[in-house]
């Protein structure tokens, strides 16, 4: 028999319940990873009748998904307050590209934060442009210039929060505002703090994007990406996405809703020891600025305390002048940071990180910084004893004051 889950539960309880389906999970906890293309009827007239039915969890065809997929997408849509419903892509780079791709259509103008992904950047700037679609970039930390900045053709605003690298927070709920006052859609890129962390439906958002490959997966051997919607948009993204042949592979999907499970207390270990770390090099005289919207005194930290509940362990540190071959010294020098792509596994990580490269009107380093300083690391921390991650890192600044 089917227990019946309390409504009023809190997202670390949520993490639990999601997407446990019954029908789906048959007697044991987990669903099964059901690996499917044909999907069998019963006869000719189911079949035939099939056809006329084009919903979610309903079997068709492996394109649509299965069971696997559906408990994910179930699990995220209900960790989202205000979603109809979440489509699943095989990439996170995939995700904001269906969810402009539902949106925009040829004339149409994009805004999108300057602070984007980079490859969100790229596939706006130069894949749109294809498809008749013009990108404008603005600085979100500028609320009456990006009101300004809306034109006719303006359709969709993307937004990320904080900003990929440079982590500065906008303030959502005010962009958000002036976005609808226009008829704008709004696409936030929530990856950093995922829907435990930020309820961006909740804050006025359309579509909300997670690189599922980063914290959702935490450990770093899955690629995946989600997109959940309001009712407004869910069904226009459902369609496309499926016109477009995006699905999920049922394998990824299990190992994404295994790391969901344990994402709560991942999270609160990542931020908790990222704290420490960031407490630390904050203090240290070869560090000019920890650019972290948890840490108190850090550059956004009062909007993150208004509007975020949660977040992750991810920091850049600015280091106090000299040149990017001290900068590769500190990265190398370390034994316990890996240096690699992406975030969010149980391991930490280190990257020599260029955000001027992808920068049109925001300046690097941010604001309030003294341009001398401007070498950037960018640091995951992961779920290692925080006193070696601090042990390792005086290793690395050690290495740059001696280049
Ligand atoms: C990593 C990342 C993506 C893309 O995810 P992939 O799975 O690496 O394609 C998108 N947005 C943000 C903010 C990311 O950090």
């Amino acid at each position: 028999m089917a227990k019946k889950i309390p409504a009023d539960i809190g997202p670390a309880t949520r993490l639990v319940t999601g997407g446990r389906r019954p029908e789906w999970t048959g007697p044991v906890v987990n669903p099964p990873v059901w690996r499917a293309s044909t999907h069998l009827y019963e006869d000719s007239a189911a079949q035939q009748a099939g056809l006329k039915v084009n919903q979610d969890g309903v079997f068709h065809y492996g394109a649509r998904g299965g069971p696997t997929q559906w408990a994910l997408a179930d699990a995220l849509t209900e960790l989202e307050p205000g979603a109809a419903g979440t489509m699943l892509y095989p990439t996170g780079l995939a995700a904001p590209v269906m969810a402009l791709l539902a949106v925009l259509k040829a004339g149409d103008e994009l805004l999108v934060s300057d602070n984007s992904y980079d490859p969100s950047r790229t596939f706006a700037v130069k894949a749109l442009r294809g498809y008749g679609i013009t990108t404008r970039f603005f600085d979100p930390h500028d609320v009456d210039g990006f009101a300004a900045a809306i034109s006719d053709r303006s359709r969709a605003v993307l937004l990320e929060n904080p900003g990929s690298v440079s982590l500065e927070m906008c303030d959502i709920p005010a962009l958000t505002q002036a976005a609808k006052a226009r008829g704008l859609v709004v696409l936030l890129d929530n990856t950093w703090a995922g829907p435990t962390g930020f309820q961006a439906l909740k804050h006025g958002v359309d579509l909300s994007i997670l690189a599922l490959t980063k914290h959702v997966g935490g450990h770093s051997d899955v690629m995946l990406g989600s997109v959940t919607a309001n009712a407004e948009w869910y069904p226009r993204l459902r369609r496309h996405s499926l016109m477009l042949g995006q699905q999920a592979s049922p394998d990824d999907c299990a190992l994404a809703l295994r790391g969901l499970r344990t994402m709560g207390v991942r999270l609160e270990r990542s931020c908790s020891s990222a704290l420490k770390v960031a407490e630390w090099l904050q203090g240290r005289p070869e560090v000019a600025a920890v650019l972290f919207p948890m840490l108190p005194g850090a550059p956004g930290h009062d909007l993150w305390k208004r509007d975020f509940s949660g977040g992750c362990g991810l920091m850049t540190i600015v280091m106090a002048g000299k040149d990017t071959a001290a900068r590769d010294a500190l990265v190398d020098a370390l034994g316990l940071f890996g240096i690699g792509y992406s975030w969010g596994g149980f391991e930490s990580l280190a990257l020599g990180s260029h955000p001027e490269r992808d920068r049109d009107v925001m300046p690097w380093p941010p604001r309030g910084i003294d341009p001398a300083n401007r070498h950037a690391v960018r640091l995951w921390i992961g779920l290692e004893e925080p006193q070696d991650l601090i042990a390792d890192l005086e290793r690395g600044l050690a290495a740059w004051s001696a280049a």
